[in-house]
């Protein structure tokens, strides 16, 4: 298929809609940092359309249906809608840069969260990492999944990962840290910015010893690091 843009566009220039078929393809495009949001599966196809005319992002479609493509081509501008053949998530993502013709540069890989598209991260090393999963773990050893006994009233909360209990002296103070990219909430791991906790507790303790720099997604959360698979995608 030809092209639609003659002159070769970067990952920022291009923000896409895809239908509830090509949620992977939607993830995968971010790992490349292109802007990418899908709709649920819950969602009318139609609601493409409102996204991709929407003045702020004008995103263009990406569907997997024949049938969508022949209906949503018709509501936004030629060549703004393109129908995703291959079955492979691989080859799609190559069907999208090759149609767009997006050069993808080193830097935009992971430049977006694969999680929630958001593309602000906080940085912080191994150490000031652990010192906050430490402080983010209540101070009381708490035991998920052992004890069923549901007539256990006074059971913790683990949700209520602020709290702070025990004697004066166990104790520890709160404030608010300041790391590349943001601050967080030392006892809870929220993000002053968009009130999220950092996922810190998905990290292996065994993790802080191999790898020393983490990015944190700002708008979700989510702890990344680069791993075996940041540089899988990266040899690409
Ligand atoms: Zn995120």
């Amino acid at each position: 298929m030809k092209p639609l843009n003659q002159k070769p566009i970067s990952v920022t220039d291009l923000r896409v809609v895809c239908d509830n078929m090509l949620v992977a393809l939607s993830k995968k495009l971010r790992l490349h940092g292109i802007d990418s949001v899908h709709l649920e599966q819950y969602e009318n196809q139609g609601n493409c359309i409102t996204l991709a005319t929407d003045p702020e992002s004008k995103r263009m479609i990406l569907t997997k249906s024949p049938a969508h493509f022949i209906q949503l081509k018709k509501s936004v501008p030629p060549g703004h809608c393109l129908h995703i053949v291959s079955q492979v998530v691989e080859e799609q993502v190559e069907e999208v840069l090759r149609y767009f013709n997006v050069t993808v540069s080193e830097d935009d890989y992971f430049s977006r969260c694969t999680v929630c598209n958001g593309s602000k991260y906080l940085t912080m090393n191994a150490e000031e990492a652990r010192a906050l999963k430490v402080a983010m773990t209540p101070s009381e050893t708490v035991s998920y999944g052992v004890d069923d006994d549901d007539d256990d009233e006074y059971g913790h909360n683990p949700y209520d990962i602020g709290a702070v209990s025990g004697p004066p002296s166990q104790q520890r103070s709160s404030v608010w840290k300041q790391y590349p990219g943001g601050s967080v909430y030392t006892t809870s791991g929220c993000i002053r910015e968009t009130g999220v906790v950092l996922q810190l507790s998905a990290v292996a303790d065994g993790i802080f010893e191999k790898i020393n720099e983490f990015f944190c997604c700002v708008r979700c959360g989510k702890v990344f690091w680069q791993g075996s698979h940041w540089d899988k995608v990266k040899k690409k």
